[in-house]
């Protein structure tokens, strides 16, 4: 198939580092269950990390409490090669009582980073191994009326953690009119809440102004209204990923039914290696100061 995703372009988002070992990245996504994580994630590396995952039938779904699971695949592009982690956090929503339901997110998180910190203080710290998560796409649901108590909750006790990257699900169950209202009720929700999702790097004043229509375009989509399917289906003659209705098909990857290829062009071409230093920079430095600090005490 001719279809590639586009890290292949890797390089160019990084000046020292080594090509030659190649790229880890973690992303992990999180929210409701249901609202279209796995396929997401499918159709974003067009590979299925989730093969050997056995089915739960509805009533274990519902019974069950958060349970992280992490699959990692080696993809290559153009001889760049991409290891790619992904962590999902499936079931959350479906307990009765959501109370805390993000902690065992958190501390998967911390873990990474504990992880991290113990291996930079060992001996072999030229070949660590970095797991730790750099991106957390946080999924909303279509249906609220925007952010609900436990979406605020959840990502406020991520937000200092990690890179959030707010998602809206489903989002071919909105009428454009709906969506673009949903998409500012949420932005206005993240800012008046204080919540820190992940910001796009401020362009430089001399970089070019295609970079910066694309930034601010990219801040304007927030949160990505992503429909995801793993389907083809066939339009006038072209083999297309989108999901059939009786009105018309919606095509995933068309920029006027869905932010799909500005998610994955933002996560894979162009903002990958940003993610990776806001995590060592921001994320990894605040835990790691913490540790110290608790050690001197
Ligand atoms: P998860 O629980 O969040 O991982 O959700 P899944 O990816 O397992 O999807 C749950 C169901 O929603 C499946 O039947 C999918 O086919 C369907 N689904 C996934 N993405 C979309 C979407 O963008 N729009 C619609 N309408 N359905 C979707
Ligand atoms: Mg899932």
């Amino acid at each position: 198939d001719k279809e590639y995703v586009g890290f292949a372009t890797l390089p160019n988002q990084v000046h020292r580092k080594s090509v030659k070992k190649g790229f880890a990245f973690t992303l992990m996504v999180a929210g409701e269950s249901g609202l279209g994580k796995s396929t997401l994630v499918k159709s974003l590396f067009l590979t299925d990390v989730y093969k050997d995952r056995t089915l739960l039938n509805a009533e274990e779904r519902i019974s069950k409490t958060v349970e992280i699971t992490k699959h990692t695949v080696g993809i290559e592009e153009k001889g760049v090669k991409l290891k790619l982690t992904i962590v999902d956090t499936p079931g959350f929503g479906d307990a009765v009582n959501n109370t805390e339901s993000w902690k065992p997110v958190v501390d998967f998180i911390d873990h990474q980073f504990e992880q991290y910190f113990r291996d930079e203080s060992g001996l072999n710290r030229k070949n660590i191994q970095d797991n730790r998560v750099h991106c957390c796409l946080y999924f909303i649901s279509p249906y609220g009326h925007g952010l609900r108590p436990v979406d605020l909750e959840f990502m406020s006790a991520l937000h200092e953690k990690v890179n959030l990257v707010p998602v809206l699900g489903k989002a071919d169950c909105l009428t454009p009119l709906e969506l673009a209202r949903k998409k500012k009720k949420i932005r206005e929700e993240i800012e008046r809440f204080g919540i820190n999702i992940y910001q796009f790097p401020e362009c430089d004043s001399d970089e070019d102004d295609d970079v910066k229509i694309r930034d601010q375009d990219l801040k304007d989509s927030i949160p990505f209204a992503v429909v995801s399917s793993n389907i083809l289906v066939e339009i006038k003659g072209r083999r297309v990923r989108g999901r059939a209705y009786p009105w018309g098909v919606v095509e995933v990857e068309n920029p006027a039914h869905s932010d799909f290829l500005k998610l994955r062009n933002m996560l894979v071409r162009t903002h990958m290696q940003d993610l990776k230093d806001v995590t060592q920079e921001t994320h990894y430095e605040n835990y790691r100061s913490e540790c110290i600090r608790n050690m001197t005490l």
